[in-house]
């Protein structure tokens, strides 16, 4: 065999194990079916401004052994990700918190808005939450989850709220504080220079071969190495062959705009159902509005996103996780498991909701138990 290891992907999941492996002394190669590194992480300077061209990308993390690791790789700014909600013109704070209880009710103290989210709960008779509608009207009442929870969430997921589980809403913290700091994370920041250059250092002097699609050559590619490392859909890997497993996709549609600020946020959600994009990303406010010499930026850039029903031929960015496909993905994982000279890592590998940190802690995990 030509390699220890061949890694399919080079998302953070595969990026992160190719440079755990090359560090305990193994022969390792990377591809990667896209033209470019680094997977939706990916980043392209447009205009000086560093487009997440796969969404935003906002590095959030609890875990300290993973901030540290990540900075290895990159200098990380002090970006604190605090969305706007956009519900028909009304602006409204994100996560939900004192700003958003007084600008919803007029409330004042965090005594208040406690009893006016109970009185709502109590009003909707929930005592306990069964899907992803109780769960938002339990935390924070009927008004917040009709403006800036339902609409979001039905265009995100293309599924009404009663059928969705209610941990997708869990991810949002609910604070009785003036504090629009989305993530409750210890650390927090946006590589300076981009993912596509952190990814880059984390590949460094590893042989990594774009524009090769695994599936369709398989064989071949397999018979150079010990062990795969497969980062992308489970279910694509076995051909479909127990069905498809559902995924949310994503279309981008960016664009130049000449003027130097359009939203003066990097993220405004549109929380009403009649728009048609969930969100609008202004990609410069991710790095404060400046060039590299801290002049303001004439242009900016924007992406809206649309959100679709995943179908044969798109990209697939989120799981469905519901019953039905936890299912489907739990006889998938049975034959993932049959497979002994195959890994299954990462968001497509393991059809999970990853976070980034999370999915380099599963990386370096799974690194440490299969090599040492
Ligand atoms: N959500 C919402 N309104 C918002 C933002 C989020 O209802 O303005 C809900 C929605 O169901 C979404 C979930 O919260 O799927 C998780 O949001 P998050 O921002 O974590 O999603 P991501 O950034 O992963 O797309």
């Amino acid at each position: 065999m030509k390699y220890d290891y061949l890694i399919v992907g080079t998302g953070l999941y595969g990026a992160v194990f190719a440079h755990e492996a090359k560090k305990r002394g193994k022969s390792v190669l990377v591809i990667d079916k896209r033209p470019n590194i680094a997977g939706n992480v990916y980043t392209e300077e447009i205009e000086g401004i560093n487009v997440h061209k796969y969404g935003a990308h906002i590095f959030h993390t609890n875990n300290k052994q993973v901030w540290d690791y990540v900075n290895q790789f990159a200098e990380f700014n002090r970006f604190t990700n605090s969305p706007v909600a956009n519900y028909h013109g009304e602006l409204y704070s994100l996560p939900f918190n004192m700003y958003t209880f007084n600008k919803m009710w007029g409330v004042v103290t965090p005594k208040e808005a406690e009893e006016k989210i109970e009185e709502q709960k109590k009003a909707a008779g929930i005592t306990e939450p069964k899907n992803l509608e109780e769960q938002a009207i339990s935390l924070v009442g009927t008004d917040i989850y009709e403006k800036l929870i339902k609409g979001y969430t039905e265009k995100q997921w293309g599924r009404p709220c009663t059928e969705l589980p209610s941990f997708i809403i869990k991810r949002l913290p609910v604070r009785f504080t003036f504090d629009n700091n989305y993530f409750n994370a210890l650390y927090q920041g946006i590589p300076v220079g981009g993912y596509t250059k952190m990814v880059a250092n984390m590949l460094d002097g590893i042989e990594v071969r774009l524009g090769v699609d695994y599936l369709e050559n398989k064989e071949e590619l397999d018979s150079q190495a010990d062990k795969v490392i497969y980062t992308g859909a489970i279910d694509a890997y076995f051909d479909f062959k127990l069905g498809t497993l559902e995924y949310r996709s994503v279309r981008f549609d960016a664009e130049i705009l000449n003027q130097p600020n359009f939203q003066g946020n990097a993220a405004v959600n549109y929380t009403d159902r009649e728009t048609p994009w969930t969100r609008i990303i202004e990609h410069k406010w991710f790095e404060f509005g400046k060039d590299k010499e801290g002049n303001d930026l004439p242009k900016t850039v924007i992406s809206r996103e649309y959100s679709s029903e995943w179908k044969p031929g798109d990209e697939p960015y989120y799981p469905v996780n519901d019953e039905r496909n936890g299912k489907l993905y739990a006889e998938y994982k049975k034959l993932a498991d049959a497979e002994d000279k195959v890994i299954f890592g990462g968001r497509l590998g393991e059809y999970k909701y990853y976070d980034m940190d999370a999915v380099i802690a599963s990386a370096l995990d799974m690194c440490k138990t299969i090599i040492c």
